[in-house]
């Protein structure tokens, strides 16, 4: 039998090394020293089992994901990571199984280190699957990039490309049938998404706005059109997409991974006419492909048009727990 603080001991205490880091896991709580003149951004995501995540999962893909999810919250604020704390929630039969226990803080703790964030604390209950990660971040005062702060004529970017991890999804729950290929080109999107954490720090001086693609791309470019009381058009056929996902683009399932399929934590962000210089600049120092989807105008609403100014209907803009 092992115990809650056998796991913790085993598996989630470090030795803290950051200096910023005054307490770490032991205690009540955790103690951090932010830097002077930085605010913090907090965040939080929770991953729950068969909701967010199949419990067949390779536990090293899921401790990496829960963590990649809560630094994308991140990269879209233009924020450094610089802290986590996490709670577990573990069935028995997982709380005693020391392999999948090993390969899930493998995951986690190997994308920490890239980041250069430190675990300081969290919780252990049993109960279902569920993981729930807090981040702290900090960013210059002032400077965070908000959703609402998009301006009439900005040019709308997305990072990277989008609907990959929407299709890996439809794949695995038999809504589309993928070659093996196919389903091995578009899985990692689904299983480590890359969170944009660098991009986001490099478009502080840049955007005037931005969010992270986690919902959808018309549920997400939708929440900046709200928040900053303005409209937008983009062109489908300038929403950049992996091969695999253009063969298949004919089928509605397709474009609804590319316009409203969630979990690809690419960034959206708007950002002046002005700016696009700089931006295929940081493109390419990055090697993140950057790509105007279409532009920002007074109003209200997101059209969806292709090339050949036809509008394009989808029946669902994006995923929402309350109306899946
Ligand atoms: P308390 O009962 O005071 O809430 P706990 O016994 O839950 O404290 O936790 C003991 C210590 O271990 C705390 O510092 C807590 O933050 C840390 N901790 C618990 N679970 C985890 C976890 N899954 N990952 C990291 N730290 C954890
Ligand atoms: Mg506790």
């Amino acid at each position: 039998m092992c115990s809650e603080f056998d796991i913790i001991h085993r598996f989630f205490k470090r030795n803290s090394t950051h200096p910023a880091t005054i307490l770490g896991i032991g205690d009540d709580a955790a103690l951090i020293k932010p830097t002077d003149g930085m605010e913090l951004a907090i965040s939080t995501d929770t991953l729950v089992a068969e909701r967010h995540f199949f419990s067949h999962v390779d536990p090293e893909d899921l401790g990496y994901k829960s963590l990649a999810v809560n630094l994308s919250d991140m990269a879209a604020m233009g924020a450094t990571p610089r802290w986590a704390t996490l709670s577990l929630t573990l069935p028995q039969s997982i709380a005693e199984n020391d392999a999948w226990l090993t390969a899930f803080t493998h995951g986690f703790f190997n994308l920490a280190q890239t980041h250069q964030v430190e675990l300081i604390g969290g919780d252990t209950t049993s109960g279902s699957l569920s993981i729930c990660i807090q981040i702290l971040g900090e960013i210059e005062h002032g400077k965070a990039l908000r959703r609402s702060n998009a301006q009439a004529g900005d040019d709308i970017w997305v990072s990277g490309h989008l609907g990959d991890a929407a299709l890996a999804l439809a794949n695995e729950q038999k809504r589309i049938i993928l070659k093996s290929e196919e389903v091995q080109s578009c899985l990692p999107a689904l299983n480590r998404p890359q969170a944009r954490v660098k991009l986001g720090q490099k478009l502080i001086n840049a955007a005037h706005s931005a969010i992270d693609v986690s919902d959808g791309l018309m549920a997400d470019l939708g929440h900046i059109l709200k928040q900053s009381n303005v409209a937008a058009c983009i062109n489908i056929d300038m929403v950049p997409c992996s091969n695999t996902l253009r063969t298949h683009l004919p089928q509605p399932l397709a474009q609804y991974c590319l316009l409203a399929g969630g979990d690809d934590y690419e960034l959206c962000f708007t950002a002046p006419k002005a700016r696009r210089t700089y931006l295929k600049q940081l493109s390419q120092e990055l090697m993140i492909p950057l790509t105007i989807i279409g532009n920002i105008s007074a109003g209200k609403g997101l059209r969806v048009k292709n090339t050949h100014g036809q509008h394009i209907m989808l029946e669902s803009k994006g995923y929402d727990h309350f109306h899946a």
